[in-house]
């Protein structure tokens, strides 16, 4: 799909998300996503909280300058990937998203998901995981690759917990420093996208030590 292309439909599906009242979480701002729409790599977090809310921007708290310097030792830039969350509004008091909320925002993720069309898709956290991979478990499929529907998904940590645990910081640092060989593998086609149903999603042999 042409860039301009990409942009008008992401520009509609954005009016879309502002226009329908019926979404839960209408309360708060709007946080639709940012970042190179041309992008191999969408991360995708859980739902804004109170800077993201106030700036309309996704990851721009203390979770998000952790990601962005994440980004930036594997030599990327910040503004060269897209990032997003799936619940596009605040939940109040930064609680963790409610069942009924992931499910109303989901066919509009979906929709950008496909427009952005990424080569990979990075979840950050159980629930984004979880909206790919219904069965799996953060701490034990986190770095790992699964296809999904025709996506390479390889789900992370949430910078949020790595905050909360140098544990978690140092397997969510080894875990990123994995992504650019993913990306080239893909490039290469050493890695081609198979279009499972999320239940028989294993993860595809380990090729990389994380
Ligand atoms: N946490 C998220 O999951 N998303 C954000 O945008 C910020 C913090």
């Amino acid at each position: 799909m042409e860039l301009q292309e990409k942009q008008t439909l992401l520009d509609e599906l954005k009016k879309e998300l502002e226009a329908d009242n019926t979404l839960p979480l209408c309360g708060s701002n709007l946080v639709f996503g940012e970042g190179d729409i041309n992008s191999q790599v969408m991360f995708i977090g859980e739902a804004p909280g109170f800077h993201e809310d106030r700036l309309g921007r996704p990851f721009v708290g203390r979770a998000g300058e952790l990601l962005t310097g994440l980004i930036q030792k594997i030599g990327w830039k910040r503004e060269d990937v897209y990032i997003t969350n799936i619940v596009k509004r605040r939940p109040p008091e930064n609680r963790d998203p409610l069942p009924e909320e992931i499910e109303a925002y989901k066919p509009f993720l979906t929709r950008q998901i496909d427009i952005i069309s990424p080569r990979v898709v990075v979840p950050l956290g159980r629930f984004s995981m979880n909206y790919f991979l219904p069965e799996a478990k953060i701490t034990r499929d986190q770095g790992k690759i699964f296809h999904v529907d025709g996506h390479i998904v390889v789900p992370l940590f949430h910078p949020a917990a790595a905050l909360r645990s140098t544990e978690v910081l140092k397997t969510l640092t080894k875990s990123f420093e994995a992504l650019p060989r993913i990306i080239e593998e893909v490039q290469s086609g050493a890695i081609a996208p198979e279009n499972k149903k999320p239940a028989e999603a294993n993860p595809q042999q380990q090729l990389f030590s994380l």
